[in-house]
């Protein structure tokens, strides 16, 4: 089970964060949730974005959008023109399937509505922790942890937790963290991490967090 270094200002780091924000890019999910406001959008939106550079799945979900604007359009949809609309998507042909058995689900045992509560969504085909949390949190605005490689990266090198893997950290987080910040931290971190804290030689120079960093395994910094 991960560690917490309880005398770490993690508050304080979060709102320092959310004051540079604004220079960064919005994570694509999050952008897609404050345009559309809508859980179905924000769930597809999710399966394309998995292994899939920001920008490709946000001119995919356009095309989607096109055609499944609620689940039951997928019954007058085919797989190729799912597939066609989220090409280059990483995987698309299994996410189109993915997406086909997703809607009618939904359908057939959700009325139309996306769950908004983790368990029931894990229990869907190929949506995992990561996912799930996402479309709880920004797709029904509710208090989920998001932990993906930049919010499990951040938090080690930062010197605020001590986990093995993103789904150690996200429970770690769920027992030390107020809720009040679970939500942003995903946002702020994703953000944050393609832009400063980066996986590789993160911009330590520039970093408005680096008088309380412990920079845990940063071998090489710009
Ligand atoms: Fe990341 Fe460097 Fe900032 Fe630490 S000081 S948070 S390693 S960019």
């Amino acid at each position: 089970m991960g560690r917490v270094n309880r005398s770490f200002p993690i508050e304080s780091i979060l709102n320092t964060l959310e004051g540079e924000y604004p220079k960064w890019d919005v994570p694509v999910v999050t952008l897609i949730a404050m345009q559309s406001g809508d859980p179905f959008k924000v769930l597809i939106s999710t399966i394309i974005s998995l292994r899939t550079k920001d920008e490709v799945t946000i001119e995919a979900s356009k095309r989607i959008y096109k055609l499944l604007t609620k689940p039951s359009d997928v019954y007058g949809v085919t797989i190729e023109q799912i597939e066609m609309a989220i090409y280059p998507c990483g995987f698309y042909k299994r996410k189109a399937i993915q997406i086909m058995d997703i809607c009618d689900r939904l359908v057939r045992e959700f009325n139309s509505v996306v769950p908004d509560t983790i368990d029931t969504l894990l229990d869907f085909p190929g949506i995992g922790r990561k996912t799930a949390n996402l479309i709880v949190a920004e797709g029904h605005n509710l208090p989920a942890l998001c932990v993906d490689v930049h919010v499990h990266r951040i938090c080690n090198r930062l010197g605020y937790l001590s986990t093995k893997d993103p789904d150690d950290t996200e429970f770690t987080l769920r027992r030390s963290l107020d809720q009040a910040y679970w939500k942003k931290i995903n946002y702020l971190m994703v953000a944050f991490g393609q832009s400063l804290c980066r996986p590789v030689s993160p911009h330590c120079s520039k970093c408005p967090l680096l008088d309380v960093c412990k920079r845990k395994g940063v071998d090489k910094h710009r």
